[in-house]
């Protein structure tokens, strides 16, 4: 027996490339018997444990090895959507396609049959759609930031624009001769009072702060804030 099957075994190698005899187990419980099968090299299912009550239901099934699946926000760690592509033939098929090794994709309700040629367009099809899942993170994200940032309503927002342009008009004698309050208006400037003993200009023009020390005696003040926005104005201009 041992010789026989063997020689079957080499004869069908020989004779079918691609193809092995596998022992195959059909009919109801209880009337079961094996025999042997032609089975692609490609499939790793066992078909005695997996068995069938009638020979044309036997098919053959590549190992599960290509699948994606995606959790949710709400139910994180949970396969919720998913998708899984595998080898697949079915002898018993009409259709030559469908006896012939073909991919079956399955999203866990349905399965698609698809030859060489319509898994390659699908496969092109899904890299476009991973591009297109990209852009939409980068959209997502992009909003988000835009949306966390504070709120400035529109008449802020033109209110500073006309502050912001109103110190182009003065000249550089009129920034060193104004009176000091007429000068932070023009520019727009916020005085803020802080812990240490130096003046420091921040912002742009409209929305400028000057950053005084305690210690900072009122003439000091004054003097360094007409210097520091001398400055302003002298770098601007040269831009
Ligand atoms: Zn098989």
């Amino acid at each position: 027996m041992q010789d026989t099957v063997a020689a079957i075994v080499q004869r069908y190698i020989e004779d079918r490339p691609g193809y092995r005899l596998v022992p195959a187990r059909f009919g109801k419980p209880g009337q079961q018997s094996d025999v042997w099968v032609e089975c692609p090299t490609f499939c790793s299912d066992n078909h005695v444990k997996d068995w069938n009550q009638h020979p044309v239901d036997l098919d053959h099934w590549g190992p599960l090895d290509a699948g994606w699946d995606t959790d949710s926000i709400h139910q994180p760690g949970d396969r919720l959507l998913a998708l899984d592509a595998r080898l697949h033939s079915d002898p018993g098929a009409t259709d030559p396609r469908l006896s012939a090794a073909h991919v079956l994709m399955d999203d866990e309700s349905v399965q698609v049959y698809l030859t060489p040629e319509m898994a390659e367009k699908t496969a092109d099809e899904l890299i476009a759609f991973a591009a297109q899942i990209r852009h939409l993170a980068r959209q997502a994200r992009e909003f988000n930031e835009q949306a966390s940032r504070p709120r400035r309503s529109q008449a802020d927002e033109a209110l500073r624009r006309a502050r912001a342009s109103k110190w182009q008009s003065l000249s550089r004698d009129d920034i060193e001769s104004l009176p000091i309050v007429r000068l932070l208006k023009a520019f727009g400037v916020t005085v803020v009072e802080n812990g240490g003993s130096s003046v420091e200009l921040a912002g742009e023009p409209g929305d400028m702060q000057l950053r005084v020390g305690h210690d900072v005696r009122q003439q000091q003040r004054d003097s360094e804030a007409r210097r520091l926005l001398a400055e302003y104005a002298a770098g601007a201009s040269r831009d």
